[in-house]
């Protein structure tokens, strides 16, 4: 229960927030702290109060799910005004996370100590928002508009000792951080207190305020084109020199209150939750624990093996990299190596960490070397046969270990028949490069115990990975999607549009890449191999890679890459040779707008999305959104594919669905029975509870 507990010591009130698990300014919190503040005023016995919390997080912000809702009373600004107008001193005690509202209020307050571990941001901008809680006035005025500026617009926290130079507060208090917080209130009690920020223009009077600002307003106008949320909080900063404080506060409100209603804002929001609720596993039995994983191996030191094991390494946990031979595993060490070290040479990591995570990496010679460790993830070639007799060993070699697969499509079902335990077998579904990209899938077969799907899901957490359950499929959530976007593509291109026209439809919807740019960065072979094990065909792809055109790193693809250029340029020889498989299967080109092109690619995915969830295979459409923000860079302002279904309106996608499915030919396009099912309700898939 969310509550605030107030007691007295040494005549000064002390305001204790407890709202675990981070302390969010929910109404009842904002109900009992202007309370306190008109019990301090009421009560002549008292000198003044201290804003205090349990937990970890002192204020972790404010409460987001009551954003876009009726207002509930006091709002955070009434808390605000009223302890800025205070006639006895208020100060915050700020231990640990203060974000957002939290940090707003604390500005109101006639002084802030930080406790070492005092983390303070306002971080709403990554929710397509800004600080609506005076923020965007007071900030400026204590920390300069530059610093000011950058800080809201970054959303990136600073550590007490940053703040304290930055002038957010005082400190950082070693020892008890309350009983200081006590001591100042008698101070300021003894003395005159100090005019609140928004009384005088404090640092936005210093000589140069104003053209250090512009100039940081000019080059974040560089740095970011589109986010509206960042174009006003620049222009707040700016009203903050220009209007008096009551009109640009007013301003502020006005537009945060139109950011709420924003769809993008909608979509960030959406995925913000999605990935908290992903984390939760439906249906798991009361008591199922993690079991604890000390020593991990990894199978292969390939592209994704040594991905992986970097992953594991960057999290502190020991790792034993295996591979056939010597020479394998010595160029695949000698990979890592180099992502390591260009890590260095960049800044972003120091020789001695990169030392420590090289250390952590054990390279071994033969399968016998995963004895003894918690869990083994295979990452060889894509071949089941190769996959079920290496867990077949495995089951031997390391009894008791979880056994993971890192199968991009393949049958784990077939895998944990291989073995004599299945319920300790799992996919583990990395995605390249394994050390960066943040998506985990979890992909538990008919028998995973559920204590593997746990320990798989808090070893996500300890890598920092978003993971999503799956259930078995081919391509399990994210690539079995994918699959219809690459046949659309092929469809497209067949019909009339060029590489470059697919690719500009995705771009301008907000992917920084299309599928034929993505294929030519990947290299067009991979699912070329594919598709040749499993009997796929892909007309105009097949026929690029037949004609050595594997992508970026043959120089061209569906593009041509002159002297190794990263960006490609529409080649005429790939043109002529789309025309020519069109005109083969009889089919007149006609030119494809670009709303059709992206309704084309999109829709279908959404499709199998829908798919997805009538056969259980992902819990939630969350995280079929989480999967695809996280593994193939969906636009976060879009929210996911489920999530920007909804925004659209599911009857208009059933409908144009069935026009795909009659224009041709192809039955599998028709709307999914669970879309066709709330297009006709006129409900959106948000509607569907977790299973
Ligand atoms: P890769 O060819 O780069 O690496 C495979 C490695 O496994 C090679 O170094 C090979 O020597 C080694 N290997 C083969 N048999 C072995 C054995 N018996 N014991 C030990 N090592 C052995 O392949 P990759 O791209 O890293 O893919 C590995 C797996 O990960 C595949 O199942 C693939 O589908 C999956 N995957 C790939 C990607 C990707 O983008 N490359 C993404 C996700 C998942």
């Amino acid at each position: 229960m969310a509550s605030v507990d107030v007691e007295i010591r040494e005549g000064v009130a002390i305001a204790t927030i407890d709202n675990p698990p981070v302390n969010p300014l929910s109404a009842p919190i904002r109900q009992a702290l202007l309370a306190a503040v008109e019990k301090v005023q009421a009560d002549a016995s008292l000198k003044g109060l201290v804003i205090a919390a349990k937990g970890r997080a002192f204020i972790a912000g404010a409460d987001i799910t009551e954003f876009g809702k009726p207002p509930i009373f006091p709002h955070l600004r009434d808390v605000i005004v009223k302890i800025e107008a205070s006639a006895k001193p208020v100060v915050a005690a700020i231990h640990g996370t203060c974000f957002g509202g939290g940090l707003e209020l604390t500005l109101a307050c006639h002084a802030r100590l930080l406790g070492p571990g005092a983390k303070l941001a306002l971080p709403e901008v990554k929710l397509g928002l800004l600080p609506g809680g005076g923020g965007t006035q007071r900030a400026p005025r204590l920390m300069g508009a530059d610093k000011a500026v950058n800080f809201m617009t970054s959303g990136e926290p600073l550590s007490a000792e940053k703040a304290v130079a930055a002038g957010l507060g005082e400190g950082p208090v070693e020892g008890d951080l309350v009983a200081a917080a006590i001591a100042k209130v008698q101070a300021l009690a003894a003395g005159t207190l100090p005019a609140p920020i928004s009384a005088g223009p404090g640092k936005l009077a210093e000589p140069g305020a104003r053209e250090a600002f512009e100039a940081a307003a000019t080059a974040l106008a560089k740095r970011v084109k589109t986010e509206p949320q960042v174009a006003n909080i620049v222009a707040l900063t700016r009203a903050a020199f220009d209007q008096p404080f009551a009109e640009a506060l007013a301003e502020e409100r006005k537009l945060f209150l139109q950011l709420v209603e924003d769809p993008r804002s909608k979509a960030l929001r959406h995925a913000f939750f999605a990935e908290r609720e992903a984390a939760r596993i439906p249906g798991l039995p009361p008591g199922t624990k993690p079991r604890e994983v000390k020593r991990v191996a990894v199978i292969g030191a390939g592209t994704m093996g040594g991905g992986i094991a970097m992953s594991f390494a960057n999290a502190g946990i020991p790792v034993t990299l295996i591979e056939t031979g010597q020479e394998a595993l010595t160029n695949g060490l000698a990979r890592v190596e180099k992502n390591y070290d260009t890590s260095v040479k960049r800044g972003s990591l120091t020789p001695e960490a990169k030392a420590k995570r090289m250390g952590l990496i054990e390279g071994k010679v033969g399968l016998e070397a995963a004895a003894g460790s918690d869990l083994v993830i295979e990452a060889v070639f894509e071949e089941l046969e190769l996959k079920k007799k290496i867990f077949a060993e495995l089951d031997k070699i390391a009894p008791g270990a979880l056994l993971a697969s890192n199968t991009s499509y393949l049958d784990i079902d077939a895998m944990a028949a291989a073995t004599s335990r299945p319920g300790d077998m799992l996919g583990m579904h990395f995605f390249s490069p394994a050390n960066v990209m943040k998506l985990l899938e979890v992909v538990r077969a008919k028998e995973t115990s559920p204590e593997a799907v746990a320990t798989a899901m808090e070893l996500g957490r300890r890598l920092g990975k978003v993971s999503v359950v799956a259930g078995v499929c081919y391509g399990f959530i994210g690539n079995r999607i994918l699959a219809r976007r690459t046949q659309a593509t092929e469809r497209l291109l067949l019909e009339g549009a060029l590489p470059h026209e697919v690719d500009a439809a995705l771009v301008a919807f907000g992917f920084r890449m299309g599928p034929c740019a993505m294929g030519d960065l990947a290299g067009l072979d991979i699912s070329w191999r594919v598709r040749k094990a499993t009997g796929q065909k892909a007309l105009i792809a097949d026929a690029l890679c037949e004609a050595g055109r594997l992508g970026q790193k043959t120089g061209k693809g569906y593009y041509l890459y002159p002297e190794g250029a990263r960006e490609g340029v529409p080649d005429p020889e790939v043109q002529a040779l789309i025309e020519r498989l069109s005109a083969e299967q009889g089919i007149t080109r006609r030119k494809i707008s670009q709303e059709e092109i992206t309704e084309r690619l999109v829709f279908p995915m959404i499709n199998e999305g829908a798919r997805i969830l009538e056969e259980g295979i992902a819990f939630r459409p969350g995280d079929i959104d989480m999967v695809w923000l996280h593994g193939y860079n969906w636009p976060a302002w879009r929210g996911g594919p489920m999530h920007h279904a909804d925004a659209v309106g599911l009857p208009y996608i059933a409908k144009r669905l069935a026009e795909f499915a009659k224009t041709t030919g192809d039955a599998t396009l028709n709307p999914a029975p669970l879309l066709a099912q709330l297009a006709a309700e006129e409900k959106g898939f948000s509607s569907l509870k977790a299973a």
